[in-house]
């Protein structure tokens, strides 16, 4: 059985904050806007994975409500999903990921990004893909007021 799985976020861009993608600190003028960390590709591909095994999404299991994911390490809260989700009986078949924003340039940080989440989720590097787009400054994206990623995933489970 084949399960495929969409996840979205955006979060602002603000100064005085960190600039993470999938658990990994790029060095920037700028950082995500959250209640947690604001790692917005951990959210994205948190809610992609829970949406592929059909169990629930990210605001609900982790909400912005709740103290305890305040300033959360949303790295950690990507393995502990893959746990739940793991414990079902899923595989990551692959996972293919977007990060658009104008700058920083994300191409030198995608080896780095792609091991990060891959290990993650216990999967070799080869299953997970990001890639870093511009919005030809249209926009909040394109003025660097946001910062957005779209990820897809595939599951497979022996039947
Ligand atoms: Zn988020």
């Amino acid at each position: 059985m084949f399960r495929v799985g969409l996840g979205r976020d955006l979060h602002c861009l603000v100064s005085g904050r960190k600039f993470l993608l999938g658990g990994v600190e790029i060095p920037f003028e700028k950082g995500e806007l959250g209640h947690s960390d604001g790692d917005l590709l951990c959210h994205a591909v948190t809610d992609a994975l829970l949406g592929a095994a059909g169990l629930g999404d990210i605001g609900e299991l982790y909400p912005d409500s709740d103290p305890a994911w305040k300033d959360a390490d949303s790295l950690e809260l990507l393995k502990k999903t893959w746990q739940r989700v793991k414990a079902q009986g899923w595989q990551l078949v692959n996972l293919d990921c977007i990060v658009i924003c104008e700058k920083p340039k994300i191409l030198p940080y995608r080896e780095t990004i792609c091991r990060s989440l891959a290990k993650a989720l216990e999967a070799d590097e080869s299953r997970v893909f990001v890639k870093g787009k511009t919005n030809e400054g249209l926009g909040p994206l394109g003025r660097g007021e946001a910062v957005e990623a779209l990820v897809v995933c595939l599951l497979e489970k022996e039947e």
